[in-house]
């Protein structure tokens, strides 16, 4: 028998995948499937990215990189911060990864082992709790409520501290509800972490470019009193259509980043070269594209909460960022899950169970609106089929 530690019975998954792979396999059969569940757009990488890509190959850049990232990606990233969020940022604190779940993994691992708290958005994304389980740190989840818009409450945040607290973990735009928190209560949590310097804030904001409604993304970087604790998660999976790249980038003060450091030496040696010069003419290229993307998603955002809002049983609150609809389906009488799972089975659509992203995701299921409007319609019209036709498993 091998002996291996314990914290492989605590560590989780991320049912996205799995629900992906069941929707693939019955593809596969020949069953006409509506993929709702995976949270990755549907476009094509922006041509000129791909061939910055082809072009950095052919140009040779095939070796190891630094550790943290190429120099000229880690500046372009600082000029992108202070370009959209006027934030100062130096390039010394700034780390490519690869991807933004990297960033989870090395922030939780720095701050997380037994005896420490760490708290969490629930519903949430899955691997935050995860993450927190595997260290052997005690998981404290932060309610994030329908009433509240699915913004988390700087007062039920503030008051889950104690002297045990090490990292909170915030993130808006949400998965898996879209909400995003109002510029007023991320002031009140940063004005009430005073109290607690000793307590880390990990913001992840990967979907910074996803609000709608005319709001505007607020970057916890433009708090000054808490950049000395405050890492930031980011990258360009969403933003940019390139989730199969695994790019992505953070910043970390003091310490940290020396830390994260030595976890990436220790763990990837760098982030694929090729990949990081798409990166590059990710942020120096137009931003048409991702313009074009966001309208897209904006208005496919309007399709899926009409269509869900007439669905028996089903209400749905709008989404103010991100591309996901959280809607309440309680009356329906379905448990999340088995509905999830009898609606892929019987109608051929794919969405997440609420509670694959917490406790309080029970009652709610989760709808990627990264896919084309024909098809949303499509997925309506079989849930809506589905739910006045079967009575709750
Ligand atoms: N953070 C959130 C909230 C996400 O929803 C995701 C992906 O779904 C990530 C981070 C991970 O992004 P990446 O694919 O770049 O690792």
């Amino acid at each position: 028998m091998l002996k291996t530690i314990a914290a492989f019975d605590r560590i989780g998954e991320e049912n996205a995948f799995a629900v992906l792979a069941r929707a693939n396999a019955l593809a596969a059969q020949g069953r006409d499937i509506i993929n709702l569940g995976i949270g990755q757009p549907d476009f094509r990488t922006p041509d000129f990215i791909v061939e910055a890509a082809v072009k950095a190959l052919r140009e040779g850049h095939h070796g190891y990189t630094p550790a943290t990232g190429i120099p000229p990606l880690r500046e372009a990233v600082a000029e992108d911060l202070h370009k959209r969020f006027n934030v100062e940022v130096s390039p010394d604190s700034v780390m490519i990864m690869p991807g933004g779940k990297p960033t989870m993994f090395v922030s939780i691992l720095m701050f997380g082992e037994p005896g420490a708290e760490i708290m969490y958005p629930d519903p949430g994304f899955p691997i935050y709790r995860s993450m927190i389980e595997f260290t052997g740190a005690t998981p404290v989840p932060v309610p994030i409520r329908e009433e509240n818009g699915f913004a988390f409450s700087a007062e039920e945040t503030l008051s889950l501290i104690t002297p045990k607290t090490r990292l909170i973990i915030l993130n808006s735009p949400a998965n898996p509800t879209g909400g995003v928190t109002p510029k007023s209560e991320v002031d009140k949590l940063v004005a009430g972490l005073a109290k607690w310097p000793d307590v880390a804030i990990m913001s992840d904001e990967i979907y910074d470019h996803m609000v709608y409604d005319g709001e505007t993304h607020v970057c916890l970087l433009s708090y000054p009193e808490i950049r000395d604790r405050l890492i930031l998660l980011n990258g360009w999976s969403k933003t940019y259509a390139m989730t199969g790249w695994r790019l992505g980038y953070a910043v970390f003060p003091g310490k940290l980043y020396d830390y994260a450091r030595k976890l990436a030496v220790n763990f990837h040696s760098c982030v694929n070269a090729s990949a990081q010069y798409a990166g590059l003419a990710a942020l120096k290229g137009p931003q048409d594209e991702v313009w074009k993307m966001v309208a897209e998603f904006d208005k496919r955002r309007k399709v899926v909460v009409e269509g869900l809002n007439k669905l028996p049983g089903v209400s749905c609150a709008t989404p103010k960022g991100a591309f996901y609809a959280f809607p309440n389906i309680k009356a329906t009488g379905w448990k999340a899950k088995a509905l999830a799972t009898a609606l892929l089975d019987d109608a051929g659509v794919a969405i997440i169970g609420g509670p694959d992203f917490g406790i309080l995701g029970e009652g709610y299921v989760r709808l990627s609106y990264a896919n084309s409007t024909e098809n949303i319609l499509k997925a309506l019209d079989r849930m809506g089929e589905f739910l006045s036709k079967r009575k709750a498993a």
